[in-house]
């Protein structure tokens, strides 16, 4: 029976100095069943007899490295597939200078256990999500829809995040712009912005531009990926559209108003319409109001925004069909969604042929801060 033992605690000794050598965490699971083993099952099963204690615990150990190859095996091909080349088009492979930006280092197998979601699934995988890691996004407005927009592209791995927002928490905020808290208020929204996504994932960066975006912007903008705008006056979405036209950088787009909201992709690079060839001018005064003057429902602005993450995620990894030229229309009140057509206008003042040939190429970057 000791002998029984002790050759069982010597192959568990082993097996354990193996996995922690080499990292295996599947490898818990096969030492409790190695101890129910040797303890309890082959000195019960062979009633003290060595010989045949031996026999089983060989069994027991046959079964124990196939269970430590089997997930050596798979922990390989997760690391295999995360490290592949891309294959599918998305907006960061359509980036010259993302394109031309060396290969971000393999996975460690903590980001592939915090992402193991993300790669199971077939449309994005390990290379969806080196491209989420090898993003970088401009998200303007730290505000209702710049709340669940920061906290999905943080938590789901979307490497470089730009925060622009001018503004500070202020206790009207809380009742929708869940990334603040109590203890906010008064911060400027980018610092606490910063610290809460700091907090979701380490293994990102947050950059902190605490102004406004405007059409001058138009370097800014190329240095990212994609642009999403979550601000709620039109003077400021035009600007953004501006300079994102110009930069022929996609701009995903989130409005909205008491218990509806909006979101689409504008795009004119890739034949959708932008901003303008929808509305060219501002609505005229009281046609649409802010949310401090119509209000807005709590809730809301978490649909809106997680929609517009979602469309971040699909662009960035080239996953399912984006909002291009779509505008998702969702209605809070009623519980319906549809979806309108939009198209592109020729006669746009910011895209249309006139100011902007298709064929211009994009304006020329200048390098990226480290
Ligand atoms: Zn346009």
């Amino acid at each position: 029976m000791n002998g029984i033992v002790a050759i069982g605690l010597a192959g568990m000794a082993a097996m354990a100095g193996l996995g922690w050598w080499r990292g295996w965490r599947g490898l818990r699971f096969a030492l409790a069943l190695a101890a129910g083993w040797c303890l309890g099952l082959v000195p019960a099963l062979t009633g003290g007899d060595t010989a045949s204690g031996l026999r089983l615990w060989a069994a027991g150990a046959v079964l124990l490295a196939l269970v430590g190859g089997y997930t050596a095996l798979i922990a390989r091909l997760r690391r295999r597939a995360a490290a592949n080349a891309e294959t599918r088009p998305g907006v960061v492979g359509h980036r010259p200078a993302a394109a031309s930006s060396s290969a971000p280092p393999p996975m460690s197998e903590v980001e592939l256990d915090r992402y193991a979601r993300h790669i199971v699934l077939r449309e994005l995988g390990g290379p969806g999500q080196q491209r989420l890691r090898r993003a970088r996004v401009l998200v303007v407005g730290a505000g209702a829809l710049g709340a669940p927009v920061c906290l999905y592209l943080a938590a789901a791995g979307v490497g470089r995040i730009t925060i622009a927002d001018d503004d500070t928490v202020s206790l009207s905020n809380l009742q929708r712009q869940v990334l603040f808290r109590d203890a906010d208020l008064g911060r400027p929204k980018i610092e606490a912005a910063a610290e809460t996504m700091a907090a979701l994932n380490p293994h990102i960066a947050v950059n902190r531009l605490g102004r406004r975006i405007t059409e001058a912007d138009v370097e800014l903008v190329a240095e990212h990926d994609l642009v999403l705008d979550g601000t709620d006056s039109y003077a400021s979405r035009a600007g953004t559209n501006r300079a994102c036209v110009a930069a022929r950088v996609p701009l995903v787009a989130g409005s909205i108003a008491q218990w509806e909201g909006q979101v689409t992709v504008w795009d004119p690079a890739r034949d959708a319409p932008c901003l303008a060839c929808l509305f060219p001018e501002a609505p005229a005064p009281g046609l649409a109001p802010s949310c401090a003057e119509a209000g807005v429902v709590g809730a809301l602005p978490g649909v809106v925004g997680s929609v517009m993450a979602l469309e971040a995620i699909k662009l960035i990894a080239g996953a399912g069909a984006p909002l291009r030229g779509r505008m998702l229309v969702f209605d809070g009140l009623w519980g319906e969604t549809r979806t309108i057509a939009l198209r592109r206008d020729p006669a746009c003042p910011v895209c249309g042929e006139a100011v902007r040939p298709r064929s211009s190429p994009p304006p020329s970057r200048s390098p990226r801060p480290a």
